[in-house]
């Protein structure tokens, strides 16, 4: 039995000092991944700093966007009337995310923090140099279908699995951080990593920084869809998918925003799509021409090619589905 010391913050600056007295803290608050790492035996946290008494439960909208609290649950999120007429493309992806009863335990904040399902990570008697540095990569020459094909390095080639993040990096979110220095916000594009020479390090988070919520501002997007294609309906990771949002007027896109996921270590923003589209008529040949260039730069392994026309196919159906 591996032994942890549990404690209960009352305040955000409690809780960032507790975990600056210990550096193998975690915090805690829905449990719904680090529990399953912790009895699986691939994390070890000394000391878990129980965070759901914080006052990071609210949900908060006016001209400027909206901010949703870290402990706000996934499901309350997608049930938010605000985020439901507002911001569609974020209860879309919230409700394809895990099952129903996982998305009244998790957590906005969780769901940002949540780690890869590598089944190789998952699986302590296999190399993996995301759980142990330097000891290979078992998906590398494995089965890798479930992987990367944009951004991997030679030292991992996972993907990020969160639904949600791929919408916030679609709707140009910002992740909200405390510590011990103040308040700061990270693009939310900008707060996941990919893996490089340090595959364990899945985002820029630093120690004794806590999420406090996550900011998306208002926009003009009057389209949106989020297509997740998966091995099932329910309670699956994405092989691929799609968060496309748009703003269309008299048939020309003023405006769009475009990620997938399942394709990289971070929410993968199709930057080049985008340009593409934008002043183009919201036509079918249009989207074609972009679903083409969807995977350029893209490099598979070997039991990944399908997710090369796979994505294509993706980002064809999630832009004409958001339009109709
Ligand atoms: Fe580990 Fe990454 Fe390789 Fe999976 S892909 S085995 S997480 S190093």
């Amino acid at each position: 039995m591996i032994n942890f010391e549990y404690t209960k913050a009352s305040s955000t600056k409690t809780a960032i000092d507790a975990s600056l007295k210990n550096n193998n803290a975690k915090f805690i608050a829905g449990g719904t991944n680090l529990v399953d790492l912790m009895k699986k035996g691939i994390t070890a946290p000394q000391r878990l700093i129980d965070i759901t008494a914080l006052p990071l439960k609210n949900i908060n909208s006016d001209a400027k966007g909206i901010t949703i609290g870290a402990l706000v649950a996934n499901s309350a999120a997608a049930e938010n009337e605000t985020v439901k007429t507002k911001y569609p493309l974020l209860a879309m992806a919230l409700n394809a995310g895990a099952s129903a009863q996982l998305r009244n335990m998790a957590t906005v904040g969780g769901n940002i923090m949540q780690r890869t399902r590598c089944s190789y990570f998952y699986d302590i008697t296999m190399p993996c140099n995301k759980r142990n540095p330097g000891t290979g990569c078992g998906a590398a020459e494995g089965y890798n279908r479930m992987h990367a094909v944009f951004g991997a390095s030679d030292k991992c080639i996972a993907v990020h699995p969160s639904d949600m993040c791929v919408a916030l990096a679609a709707l140009n979110a910002t992740v909200n951080i405390s510590s011990s220095k103040g308040d700061k916000k990270i693009l939310f594009t900008d707060f996941h990593r990919l893996p490089g020479d340090t595959p364990e390090l899945d985002n820029n988070l630093q120690a004794g920084e806590l999420i406090t919520a996550i900011h998306i501002p208002a926009n003009n997007f009057n389209k949106a869809y989020y297509l997740k294609i998966r091995d099932r309906l329910s309670y699956a990771f994405a092989l691929v998918s799609v968060a496309v949002a748009l703003e269309v007027k008299n048939g020309i896109i003023k405006d769009v925003s475009l990620a997938m996921g399942g394709v990289a270590h971070k929410p993968w923003r199709l930057t080049a799509v985008e340009k593409f589209l934008i002043g183009k008529t919201a036509s079918q040949q249009v989207f074609k021409d972009a679903a083409a260039m969807a995977m350029d730069g893209a490099t598979t392994y070997e039991h990944n090619t399908y997710k090369i026309k796979l994505g294509k196919a993706a980002v064809l159906e999630a832009l004409t589905k958001a339009v109709v």
